[in-house]
């Protein structure tokens, strides 16, 4: 009963202070918030696939922001990215000359975008030349490290997001009410999963020094967010099994993760994820029927259902749009991100907690909330 009643104050207080009314903009297909009289300039650190193939397309797509700047260590990437979008050689960066951005008045928001072990450096920098900073998750490879991010960033005065797009999902968004609002009853049981067989073998998602880790980190996130953001708590404990069927490939990570949660007023959370199968979908179970999505995690396309054959069916948007003109619209107005350090941090700390826990066989313990 103490848990139910834990759970039920912290529903309130989050429906109160979080995302509901972005939801409700977004639903209807109207434009989430009036433009801004200038938009803010976003400076992309490390020109991959996702800045590629989503960010600076998704730039292009919002109301308030604009691709101001790169940091890039490819001089080729930058000679075309500078055709592409129209930049000027002084919003061209290495990373060793990032400091720089401090003179740079165009540049609001860096975006960090590097390999995983690699964003408190890059994040640290950004902070330090006073641009707020938007970090792709995971947020880091170490408690510490995030810890000192946030510091940093608290020292400088300026916000510092993570980029979980799904936080900016309508479909995500409605499963986090149901269950909030208990529209089939409190909440017992999650399933969530997130993998792909992963191609590359040569590719620094395998490399633990930049990675951290495997799929956990890369995708298995998606799941634990989930699970987080369903439970409307923090989990208490945690156990979790890893496997490998391809060593050879698989020597600096795991391949494959299945990982228990357990949050308070005993709700349990069953998470897997893998760079050798396919999965993308969750479901939650309530005392009087469940819901969900299959796709869960696509960038687009992504579905859901209720038990009761209610339909589900929302506009298609941006996520990364979407998470771009919330994040400008956060530092004109003073508003704090709805995805803070401290939230990446959380995260973290479960991933690092279920590493300790397949290693040592054993259920270990977390502080909750
Ligand atoms: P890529 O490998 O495609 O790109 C990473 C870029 O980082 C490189 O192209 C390179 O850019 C730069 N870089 C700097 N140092 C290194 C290094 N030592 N090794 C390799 N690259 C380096 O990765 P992704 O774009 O797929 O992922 C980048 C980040 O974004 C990761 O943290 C990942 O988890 C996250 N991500 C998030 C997604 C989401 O849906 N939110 C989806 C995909 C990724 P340059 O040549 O310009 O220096």
């Amino acid at each position: 009963m103490k848990g139910q009643l834990h759970r039920r104050e912290f529903i309130a207080s989050a429906l109160a202070a979080a995302s509901i009314p972005f939801l409700g903009a977004h639903l209807t297909g109207e434009p989430a918030r009036p433009p801004l009289p200038k938009p803010l300039g976003f400076a992309l650190v490390g020109l991959g696939n996702l800045s590629t193939n989503q960010l600076a397309p998704a730039l292009q797509r919002t109301a308030n922001c604009r691709l101001a700047g790169i940091v890039t260590g490819t001089p080729a990437k930058a000679a075309a990215w500078q055709r592409r979008y129209g930049l000027p050689d002084r919003s061209v960066y290495s990373y060793e000359t990032m400091a720089r951005l401090a003179e740079n008045r165009d540049i609001d928001v860096v975006y960090v975008v590097t390999p995983n072990a690699l964003h408190a450096e890059h994040t640290i920098a950004a902070v330090r030349a006073g641009k707020h900073v938007l970090c792709e998750k995971p947020m880091e490879v170490s408690v510490a490290r995030c810890e000192a991010m946030i510091d940093a960033a608290r020292t400088a005065g300026v916000q510092l997001a993570i980029g979980y797009r799904c936080q900016f999902e309508p479909y995500h968004l409605e499963c986090v009410r149901l269950a909030r609002e208990e529209v089939f009853g409190e909440l017992r049981v999650i399933e969530a999963s997130f993998g792909f067989p992963i191609g590359n073998p040569a590719q620094w998602r395998l490399v633990r020094a930049l990675s951290g880790g495997g799929p956990l980190m890369d995708v298995g996130i998606y799941a634990l967010q989930t699970a987080r953001m369903l439970a409307g708590s923090e989990p208490l404990e945690v156990s979790a099994v890893q496997t490998n069927t391809d060593p050879a490939k698989f020597r600096d990570i795991e391949q494959s993760v299945t990982f228990t949660l357990a949050f308070p007023g005993g709700v349990a959370a069953h998470c897997s994820t893998s760079y050798a199968e396919g999965m993308n979908a969750f479901t939650a179970y309530a005392e009087r029927g469940s819901f969900g999505m299959r796709p869960a995690y696509s960038y687009g396309g992504n579905r859901a259902w209720r038990s009761d054959g209610a339909t589900l069916a929302f506009p298609p948007i941006d996520q990364f749009a979407a998470e771009l003109d919330d994040f400008a619209e956060c530092i004109t107005s003073g508003r704090r991100t709805r995805v803070p350090g401290e939230e990446g941090l959380r995260d973290v700390r479960v991933m690092m907690a279920a590493y300790a826990a397949a290693r040592t066989g054993t259920v270990v313990r977390l502080a909750g909330r």
